[in-house]
């Protein structure tokens, strides 16, 4: 960035800004979401002795922003690496079930893995990959979510961190897409309706 860039007075709307008119309401804000990842984070390396590395596994593309602001504020050694599970194509419901569509490149084996997504629904995402990790016979296996929703689950399955819970409806926003937009908004909202129609 120039430095004229810097100092010229701008009337731009951020993007946040513009993506806001798209939202119905803002059910988390940026501040919200910033505080409670670093409490996670704190959470999690309690979880941890001090020198023991973490494997974190993300699932992208919704756990891309989470990821990132909670391995910069784990105090250790950590590895990252992702997995890649669709389950929800354009649509605001799930499709079929959840498909790895693309696998992890580093060897789980003996290691602590704590596996990271964005949000837990019916719970078919993580389990699938909680038991495609645990066959890579890791030391330990641990989860956390940002968002959980518990009133559409169909599978059993206890998350060992959660950021927030929330009702049931579909959320944009912090890696959260509605037909793969609106991950960048910084703050966690419910689109308008008819914004959920055209791609
Ligand atoms: P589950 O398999 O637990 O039903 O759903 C998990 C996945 O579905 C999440 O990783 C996320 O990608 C997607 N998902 C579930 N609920 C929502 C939502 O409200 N908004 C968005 N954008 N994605 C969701
Ligand atoms: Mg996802």
């Amino acid at each position: 960035m120039t430095i004229q860039a810097i100092t010229q007075p701008t009337a731009q709307l951020s993007n946040s800004q513009l993506m806001l008119a798209d939202l119905e309401k803002v059910l988390i804000t940026e501040e919200q979401i910033e505080e409670r990842v670093k409490e996670l984070a704190k959470e999690i390396s309690n979880l941890y002795d001090p020198d023991e590395e973490i494997t974190v596994i993300s699932i992208i593309n919704g756990a891309i922003l989470f990821t990132a602001d909670l391995v910069r504020n784990l105090p250790g050694q950590v590895r990252i690496d992702c997995i890649r599970v669709s389950s929800y194509e354009d649509e605001t419901s799930p499709v079929n079930g959840p498909k790895i569509s693309s696998t992890l490149t580093l060897d789980l084996a003996n290691r602590h893995v704590l596996l990271v997504d964005d949000i837990i629904d019916t719970g078919n995402t993580i389990s699938k990959v909680y038991q495609y990790v645990l066959d890579m016979d890791p030391a330990s296996i641990r989860t956390a979510v940002l968002l959980e929703k518990k009133a559409r689950r169909k599978v059993a399955f206890e998350i060992d961190l959660v950021g927030f819970q929330i009702p049931d409806e579909f959320v944009v926003g912090y890696g959260l897409d509605y037909a793969q937009r609106y991950r960048n908004l910084r703050c966690i909202g419910v689109l308008k309706t008819e914004q959920q129609q055209g791609n």
